[in-house]
């Protein structure tokens, strides 16, 4: 690994619904043009009025590049995440960056393996609101053994999925 582009190139984890469930537009970015290029961006009918499109992006590639690059907006232009700045300035190695980034993206991979156990399917979702949704399920009705084991392995690997990350890579006063 030569840059913390690559780092980067890497990880994904900002773009593909783990650190984030949205991303918002702000003043200067183009929505109309966006959603041309296949962004579903919404506004929101309640709570803040702010246009957003959902996470997972639909721009990220299976490559970790983003299909939009030189049209992302701002927020995306601006949002680097704690691992990716240490990794840049020479704080940490890449090889530690790396070891960070794979380290968060198998407790995601987890995540999303248990979700999927449990019945939520919808990989179009974040896992913050996937996680939610599978919890108010099973606290409404009754879980089955299995079901219940699996919650709890869940329920684990989010927590230790969101120390990771609130450690690791956000950076609250950017955070989207
Ligand atoms: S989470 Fe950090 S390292 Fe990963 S893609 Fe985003 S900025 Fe790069
Ligand atoms: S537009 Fe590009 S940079 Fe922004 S979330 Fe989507 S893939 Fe990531």
């Amino acid at each position: 690994m030569k840059s913390a582009e690559d780092l980067c190139l890497a990880c994904g984890l900002c773009c593909d619904g783990t650190l984030f469930g949205h991303v918002r537009l702000v003043a200067g970015d183009d929505a109309k043009k966006l959603k041309s290029l296949g962004l579903p961006v919404v506004a929101p009918r309640t709570g803040p009025t702010f246009k957003r499109f959902p996470q997972p992006c639909a721009a990220l590639c299976a490559d970790g590049t983003c299909r939009v690059y030189a049209d992302r907006p701002a927020q995306c232009r601006r949002f680097e995440c704690g691992v990716f700045k240490a990794a840049r300035e020479g704080e940490i190695p890449f090889s530690t960056a790396l070891r960070t980034v794979k380290q968060a993206r198998r407790l995601a991979d987890s995540v999303r393996r248990l979700l999927r156990a449990l019945g939520d399917t919808d990989d179009h979702l974040g896992l913050d609101a996937r996680f939610a949704r599978v919890h108010r399920r099973l606290e409404s009705g009754a879980a089955d053994a299995a079901a219940a084991n699996a919650y709890a392995d869940l329920s684990q690997a989010m927590h230790r999925l969101t120390l990771l990350t609130h450690d690791k890579f956000h950076t609250r006063a950017e955070a989207r």
